[in-house]
């Protein structure tokens, strides 16, 4: 098969598209051909060997694969070549206390496409009977690529972790973003009054169409000023981070009184200072969160086979030009997810 490799950690120039064996189903495991598959900001932290995972030589990249069944290996029941799936994204123990109480992404000893399984930029894969997620009738491989990562994520955070209310108020960082904009469309969906950000007016009225009720341009304008106006000073009961930096400082003091701050991500920095005053003066919370659960992607799933949800694709490249796509999304000018198509 053909697969995307690099055998050592740097810039888009260290990709190379080669012929290698197919890989084989061992016993409980399927060998799925890969239809599409979304590229995620983590593939680059991964490449330029800043991901804080192992990676071993030569790695394929890739962490959100959809295509169908080509083979079953032994002992695999309830699933057959010609099934669509979606893997989700960790492999799991199944047995550890986090496993046995529906908080399947805090595993003992996970694993995670791409580096306990094969990789996204290649024909095939290989995958866990364990992790799949089945992909419904009229959804398209495009969209179903596009949706684990960006709303299961977003769920978890408003849903879950947050516990995110009709009627309350979430100012959502970054609704340019994959996550962003799923968010937009999950808060949106579940009553919230949905004010979000981003660094262009362009990406604003973009999010706009898919409901957000107050764009803020945090390149010209005081995003914490604009919440505070927004809100009759009373400041969002809740806030979506997944920037790090400035965004998040921003984000903190954007938070009313009692609220929650849900955060699961720090590219634009991960180290800031702290008011610690204000923040137990006001009762403000700020909630880790963490991948998602595999019920999670099935209830996003049911979401977007219904027409509720959007996955939002910015472009479609083969697997040859997966350089120029992880460029595309190294300049952060996309709306929406980058895919390759084998
Ligand atoms: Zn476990």
């Amino acid at each position: 098969m053909k697969a995307v490799l690099f055998h050592e950690f740097g810039h888009s120039n260290v990709l190379r598209v080669e012929e290698i064996d197919d890989p084989r189903p061992c016993a409980g495991e399927v060998l799925i051909r890969n239809r599409a598959s979304a590229l995620n900001h983590l593939d680059i932290d991964v490449r330029e060997g800043i991901s804080r995972f192992p990676v071993a030589f030569p790695h394929i990249l890739g962490v959100e694969v959809a295509g169908e069944i080509v083979e079953v290996g032994k002992g695999v029941t309830g699933w057959a070549p010609g099934d669509r799936v979606n893997p989700y994204i960790i492999g799991t123990c199944g047995e550890c206390r986090f496993c046995r109480s529906a908080r399947e992404s805090l595993c003992l000893t996970p694993g995670f496409i791409s580096f306990s399984t094969g990789g996204g930029y290649a024909e095939m894969l290989v995958c866990p009977t364990r992790q799949l997620v089945r992909i419904p009738d009229g959804v398209s491989f495009e969209d179903a690529a596009a949706l684990q990562v960006a709303f299961a994520t977003a769920w978890h955070m408003l849903f879950t972790r947050a516990q995110l209310m009709a009627g309350e108020t979430v100012m959502i960082n970054s609704v340019g973003s994959g996550i962003g904009s799923a968010a937009v469309q999950l808060a949106r969906r579940a009553g919230a009054f949905v004010i979000g950000n981003a660094s262009s007016d362009e990406k604003l009225a973009r999010a706009r169409e898919l409901g957000l009720d107050e764009g803020i341009n945090h390149a010209t304008e005081d995003v914490v000023g604009r919440v505070m106006e927004l809100t009759d000073e009373a400041g969002a009961d809740v806030v979506f981070e997944h920037v790090g930096g400035d965004l998040f400082q921003k984000g903190l003091e954007s938070l009313g009184k009692d609220g929650r701050l849900v955060i699961c991500g720090a590219h634009a920095g991960e180290v800031v200072p702290f008011d610690i005053i204000p923040f137990f003066r006001a009762q403000k919370r700020i909630i880790g969160s963490f991948v998602y659960s595999r019920l999670e992607v099935e209830k996003c799933f049911d979401l977007l086979a219904r027409g509720q949800v959007e996955p939002l694709v910015h472009s479609t490249f083969p697997l040859e030009r997966a350089a120029e796509a992880m460029d595309v999304m190294e300049r952060r000018e996309h709306f929406g997810k980058i895919l390759l198509t084998p």
